[in-house]
């Protein structure tokens, strides 16, 4: 057992690396200082050349890259026939991933196959003794449990969107290269077929890439109200987003929805406009950097996760912060 390397794998799309991959680095380097090791990345897919360099260009001790045809598009038989030798022979002490969509469909059935354990959507640790607890959401982020890991071997951990800012991953300093080695790739096939991948809804907007999101709940009123919501939200050059009551009123489109049955948002900036805080908003956006709420109520919840907070009537506050935005960027 490799006590001291941690692995994490990378996910990616249209020629980028996910920003959730570059959180799952960011978690990878934050264990590494933990627990005194080295991080090393590994990059699956075909023609991987690009991306294998964008990882190199963090502070890790190794890019591993398995570059061959039967990986372009993701098939969990492939990439389990890819990845469990590796780990097996390397036997790391954690592999990190970060808990997508396809990390759901992978990351149980590889542990299973190398006879690892799994802790899904960790949020934080902490060191205990000799021991790494970790923090995860249970009942739909209504509790967190806290989890230790009991035997040998080596440790699978996915981490939630947002837990971990992409930010914080440490990039290579500037000597010393970084190097990519090519992973032996025999005996690598699929276990399906992908036929095609189509857009849900065509032009669905994509929340989880804003960097500043303005979202608006019921204390809004009624859909005519909007426009002061949208005014700011140009002035700050953010997108909209939304609470459920706004999008099950009718609106707002469905993709605008934040939360447990909408889409996860992990900005730079949030601005909650007469939101009120539910456990079910609170999941979708407690990864935001910045939290603003304006609220009437002193007690609403949702100030329990923001950075500033306003209280008072919406339609006051929020064009008079429009004005004051729009003034300072002239
Ligand atoms: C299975 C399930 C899944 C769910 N999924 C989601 C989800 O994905 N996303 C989600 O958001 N919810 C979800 N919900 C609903 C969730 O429980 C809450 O009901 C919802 O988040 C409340 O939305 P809200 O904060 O906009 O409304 P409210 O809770 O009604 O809050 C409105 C707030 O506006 C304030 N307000 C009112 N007027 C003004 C004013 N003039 N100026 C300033 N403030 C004002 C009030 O003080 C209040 O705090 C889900 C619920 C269930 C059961």
């Amino acid at each position: 057992m490799a006590e001291n390397t941690i692995y994490v794998v990378l996910q990616h799309r249209d020629g980028k690396l996910h920003r959730m991959s570059r959180e799952a680095i960011a978690a990878a380097q934050m264990l590494a200082g933990t627990i005194g090791g080295s991080v090393e990345a590994v990059l699956l897919g075909s023609n991987v050349g690009d991306l294998a360099d964008q990882a190199a260009g963090f502070d890790l001790a190794a890019v591993h890259v398995a570059d061959l045809p039967v990986l372009e598009s993701y098939t969990p038989g492939a990439y389990v026939n890819v990845l469990a030798p590796v780990i097996r022979e390397a036997s790391p002490a954690f592999v990190v991933f970060p808990h997508t969509y396809q990390s759901v469909d992978l990351v149980a059935r590889l542990a299973q196959e190398i006879d690892a354990a799994y802790v899904p959507e960790v949020v934080s640790f902490e060191a205990s003794g000799d021991d790494l607890l970790w923090r995860r959401p249970v009942l739909g982020g209504k509790l967190q449990a806290r989890v230790r890991v009991k035997g040998e071997g080596t440790v699978f951990l996915s981490v939630q969107s947002g837990a971990f800012r992409a930010d914080d991953a440490a990039v290579a300093p500037e000597s010393g290269g970084v190097a990519i080695t090519p992973l032996a790739g025999t005996d690598v096939s699929s276990d399906r077929e992908l036929l095609g991948v189509e857009q849900v809804g065509g032009d669905q907007v994509d929340l989880s890439k804003a960097d500043v999101v303005v979202a608006v709940g019921r204390g809004i009123g009624k859909e005519e109200n909007l426009p002061i919501v949208e005014e700011l939200a140009a002035a700050l050059g953010a997108d909209i987003g939304a609470s459920r009551p706004v999008i099950d009123n009718g609106w707002l489109p469905r993709d605008r929805q934040i939360g447990s049955s909408g889409q996860t948002v992990a900005p730079k900036l949030y601005v909650a406009v007469g939101i009120s805080g539910a456990i079910q908003h609170l999941v979708g956006m407690k990864g935001a950097q910045c939290v603003v709420s304006i609220n009437k109520d002193p007690s609403a919840p949702i100030f329990t996760v923001s950075k500033y907070g306003i209280v008072g009537d919406l339609h006051e506050v929020v064009p008079a912060l429009t004005e004051a935005i729009q003034a300072a960027r002239g």
